[in-house]
């Protein structure tokens, strides 16, 4: 029998947390908010890699895993509701990731695969604005600097 994705039902099954472990798992800002929501500071649980808010690893492992559970489980990050579901940007398709032992068993659903790729979006546009953030303080900077040599 397979279970749908965002049901947690296998990793409970197993007991796994295997995924929790050295996780690089990419926060959009609505996982960040509703986290700092709870009480949570940024820079406890988030660190910023890539240009992505990633969530923080302790002792190798997740921020929020206690023992076998997740501390935030119902206001977990998406990209860990939907896990092992994730986009292969070699292949260019959303498929189940090799590194979870239980792969096989799960069976994501066309609105999972939907959800998948909203997340990505959301965070592919977060990417852009703060480039484009980057850029207009690159260029205040740059005038300044010119205002200050020609003075
Ligand atoms: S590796 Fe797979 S089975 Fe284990 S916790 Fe992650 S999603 Fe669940």
């Amino acid at each position: 029998m397979t279970v749908p994705v965002e049901s947690g039902e296998l990793c409970l099954k197993y007991g796994c947390t295997l995924c929790c472990h050295g996780t690089k798992m990419p926060l959009t800002n609505l996982d960040v908010n509703r986290i700092v929501k709870l009480g949570y500071k940024v820079k406890c649980f988030a660190e910023k890699t890539d240009q992505y808010w990633r969530l923080k690893n302790v002792n190798g492992k997740c921020f929020f895993l206690e023992g076998n559970k997740c501390k935030i489980y119902e206001y977990r990050p998406y990209g860990c509701r939907l896990y092992p579901l994730v986009y292969d940007w070699n292949k260019h398709k959303v498929t189940l990731d090799d590194l979870c032992p239980h792969k096989e068993e799960f069976s994501p659903r066309i609105k999972d695969m939907r959800k998948l790729m909203f997340v990505l979006s959301l965070l592919r546009e977060q990417l852009a604005k703060s480039s484009f953030r980057i850029k207009i303080y690159a260029k205040k900077s740059h005038n300044k600097f010119l205002r200050r040599i020609r003075q």
